[in-house]
This record gives C-alpha cells, structure tokens and sequence, in this order.
C-alpha cells in the first residue's frame, strides 16, 4: 500500500522526534491541540501494518510511556489522552494529545460543564481547531498540502526541543 502516509516516513521525517524499537512518533501538522503527536508502527515488512495482532503491538507499552513522559517534560499539558481509530489511515498508528488547563477552563465556562464530559469537550477542541484551520487557509489562500508544510515549518522549534531529549539522530 503504497499510498499510506506512515509508510511514507521520509516525507515525514521533518517532523520525527523519537524512534525506538518498532515505534516512531512525529508531531501532527497542524494539530488540534498544542502538542499533538503521532505515534506510528514501523513498516517493517512489505505490507503496511494494519491488524491490531500481539505481534503488530510489540513494544507499544515501553513507547506510550516514554513519549508521554517526553511530552510532559517538554510541553507540560495537564495530562495526555490516548486515542486509535485508524479509520482513514489504517495503519497501526495512536493519537497522544496533550490536554490544556487553559482551553478547558475556556471550555467550561462557555458550557456551564464542571467536570467530566471528555468527548464534548474533545467535540470543542476539535471544531476550534478546523475552524482554526480554515481560516488560515482562506486568510493565506492556501491548499491543504502548503498548509501542511507551513504548520510543519512553524513546530521546527518543538521538533528541535523534543529530538534533544529523546537524543533523536545521535545514536
Ligand atoms: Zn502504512
């Protein structure tokens, strides 16, 4: 499958800070949230892996928890939630978002919400950040691909800062 874009690492590659063992992980351009990073399975055979089988997660524990302790040291949220649906990339892939105190307290005040309701306040994040989105690109007058470069452009520095930690490229 040739068309999948974690099979296609080097066109990622500007955003990749970590790869240990069978797992790498890049941050997401433009992301929803501040932080936003992907964790992705190595293509290591011919096939694109797509199957959640014992063999494809080898490894997933020790990944998760070293790149959430590197985006806590690094961005500091007040925690990361973990999410995979795979629905129209289905390689084997998670979402690590960082979650902010700041947005949410915006979020509850607008929403008379307390506490809890984690997937409205997802539903928040997510419909900010398209709205985000699609006023930078008619603002730009730009494509989803430029967009995507110019929202890769601008995380250079988080990429630079995490790779320091994780010792990206100096092994
Ligand atoms: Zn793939």
């Amino acid at each position: 499958m040739t068309s999948c874009v974690f099979c296609q690492r080097s066109e990622l590659e500007p955003r990749v800070f970590f790869d240990e063992g069978a797992w790498y992980a890049l941050l997401a351009a433009p992301p929803f949230t501040r932080g936003q990073t992907i964790l992705a399975l190595k293509n290591s055979a011919a096939d694109c892996p797509t199957s959640l089988t014992i063999q494809h997660l080898k490894g997933l524990d020790v990944a998760i928890a070293r790149v959430v302790e590197f985006l806590h040291r690094h961005f500091q949220p007040k925690d990361v939630l973990i999410a995979s649906l795979r629905g129209r990339d289905p390689h084997i892939h998670f979402h690590l978002m960082p979650l902010w105190e700041v947005e949410e307290q915006e979020w509850r005040q607008q929403s008379h919400r307390e506490k809890g309701h984690l997937f409205e306040f997802l539903g928040y994040v997510e419909t900010k950040a398209k709205l985000r989105v699609k006023t930078e690109r008619m603002e730009h007058g730009w494509s989803e691909e430029r967009h995507r470069a110019e929202a890769a452009v601008k995380l250079q520095p988080d990429v630079a800062a995490l790779r320091v930690l994780t010792s990206y490229g100096s092994a």
